[in-house]
């Protein structure tokens, strides 16, 4: 166990050294700080599972961030956005703090189109017309096990963007934007 724990944390050591020469945030070269950032997420409307390490430690690996940006794409019109890196961390440490790590996330809603966006307007579904989900910077979640009023609190204790509380629909909106509530 304990020699298997030795080659794995050498392997991260150097998957951080590698993405260190081509990630998008390369700031503090501290290769002792490879804190593995995981992903588990389903689609609730493409019916997909991914299981994604994106980060380690201060290295955003390029390969993983994309896998995201294409898991999260406007489930309606297929396109595709570079999300913010933020939203993602703070799915990550949203996690952590209602005690499920490795828990998976529901995903109800990612990046949307302003063809999307309108759509959803014109459908009555009460969406903001400059919504963060069109900056790729919102993602709406469901935590199976989870009371969606104990994930509301937990975003907004964080205070790292917009939370929004939809009870009759049971899921929660989390962006990087400004903080607010609603
Ligand atoms: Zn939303």
């Amino acid at each position: 166990m304990r020699f298997q724990k030795i080659l794995l944390s050498g392997a991260l050591a150097a998957l951080a050294l590698l993405a260190g020469s081509s990630a998008r945030a390369a700031s503090g070269d501290t290769p002792t700080s490879a804190e593995q950032y995981r992903l588990r997420l389903y689609h609730l409307h493409t019916g997909q599972h991914i299981d994604v390490v994106y980060r380690v430690g201060d290295h955003y690996l390029p390969d993983g961030v994309a896998q995201l940006d294409q898991f999260l794409r406007d489930h309606r019109t297929g396109d595709e956005k570079d999300y913010d890196v933020k939203e993602f961390d703070l799915l990550h440490d949203l996690m952590a703090r209602l005690g499920h790590p490795n828990g998976e996330i529901d995903i109800v809603c990612g990046y949307r189109t302003p063809w999307s966006n309108n759509w959803l307007r014109e459908h009555g579904h009460g969406v903001a017309l400059h919504s963060q989900h069109m900056e790729a910077k919102a993602i709406d979640i469901r935590i199976p096990g989870v009371p969606t009023a104990q994930v509301r609190d937990a975003a907004l204790a964080m205070q790292r963007g917009g939370v929004g509380y939809y009870a009759s629909s049971d899921f929660v909106h989390v962006d990087v934007g400004r903080v607010r509530r609603w």
